[in-house]
C-alpha cells in the first residue's frame, strides 16, 4: 500500500502540501480532485520520488521513499506514472516505444520485451498499431499507448495525472475505458482528473484538494451527494 504521512513541501515561499495523511491501499482506486494550483501534481510526483519533500513520510509497501537508503530506481518499477501528454520517441515504432523501458530498465530480452509489449498493446486497444509511428496516433491512441508503456514495467501501482485533459472531446472517452479496464482488473491507481462522472464510476474513494489541505475524502456516492466543506461545494458546483 501506498501511506502519506503529514507530508509537507514548499516551493521556495509557497507551501504547496501542507500536511497530507492518505493510504492508498491494494486495489483500491482513489481520485483525486480539485482545482488548479491545490497540489495534486505535486503529491504524485512525491509519491514516485521524482520531487522531495519538506517532512512527513511516504511509504511504498514499507519502503520509506525519501530515505537516502532507498532504491529510487528500483522503487519506481512499481510505480507507474502517465502524466498529460508523454512525448514519445519519433524514430521509433509504437512497438519499440514501448518495449524500451523494459529492455533497458529491466534488462529484458528482447523477445520477452517484445512480447510484454505486444501484450500491453493489445490490452489498450493499440495491437493494431505494433509497427507504427507515434506522430500518426490520434492523441487518444498516444496516450494509450502512454499507459501500456507504463504496464510493460509491470506495476504495482499507477499514477495518472490528468490524462484526459490535453484531448479532444471525442478522445476522452476511449481512454477512461482503458483506465476503467485497469480498474477492473485489480490495479492499484491513483487519478488525477477533472472527469467527475469518471470519480463518480470508478473510484472506492475520492479525495478533494484545496490549497494544499486535502479538504475532503470520502466513498464517491457521499463525497459528491453530500459535500461537507463549502469549498467542494463550490468546486463542484463550478464543475457540474
Ligand atoms: P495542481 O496539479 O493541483 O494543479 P500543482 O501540484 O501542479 O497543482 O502545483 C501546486 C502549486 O505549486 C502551484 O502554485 C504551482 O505553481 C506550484 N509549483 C508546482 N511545481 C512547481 C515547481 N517545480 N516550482 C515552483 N512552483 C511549483
Ligand atoms: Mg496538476
Amino acid at each position: 500500500m501506498i501511506e502519506i504521512q503529514n507530508v509537507r513541501k514548499s516551493f521556495g515561499a509557497l507551501e504547496v502540501l501542507k500536511g497530507i495523511d492518505l493510504t492508498v491501499h491494494n486495489g483500491e482506486v482513489l481520485t483525486i480532485i480539485g482545482g488548479s494550483g491545490s497540489g495534486k501534481s505535486t503529491l504524485l510526483t512525491c509519491i514516485n520520488g521524482l520531487e522531495p519533500i519538506d517532512s512527513g513520510r511516504i511509504l511504498v509497501d514499507g519502503t520509506e521513499v525519501h530515505a537516502r537508503s532507498t532504491d529510487l530506481n528500483k522503487l519506481r518499477q512499481k510505480i507507474g506514472i502517465v502524466f498529460q501528454q508523454w512525448n514519445a520517441f519519433p524514430h521509433l515504432t509504437v512497438l519499440e516505444n514501448v518495449m524500451l523501458a523494459p529492455r533497458k530498465v529491466k534488462g529484458m530480452s528482447k523477445p520477452d520485451a517484445e512480447a510484454m509489449a505486444v501484450k500491453q498493446l493489445e490490452h489498450v486497444g493499440l495491437g493494431d498499431k505494433l509497427s507504427v509511428y507515434p506522430s500518426r496516433l490520434s492523441g487518444g491512441q498516444q496516450q494509450r499507448m502512454a499507459i501500456a508503456r507504463a504496464l510493460a514495467m509491470s506495476p504495482k501501482y499507477m499514477l495518472f495525472d490528468e490524462v484526459t485533459s490535453a484531448l479532444d472531446p471525442m478522445l476522452v472517452g476511449e481512454v477512461l475505458d482503458t483506465l476503467r479496464l485497469l480498474a477492473s482488473d485489480g490495479m492499484t491507481m491513483i487519478c488525477v482528473t477533472h472527469e467527475m462522472k469518471f470519480a463518480r464510476e470508478v473510484s472506492d474513494r475520492v479525495a478533494f484538494f484545496h490549497q494544499g489541505v486535502m479538504a475532503e475524502i470520502a466513498p464517491p456516492a457521499e463525497l459528491f451527494g453530500a459535500p461537507k466543506s463549502p469549498d467542494l461545494q463550490k468546486f463542484l458546483a463550478a464543475t457540474a
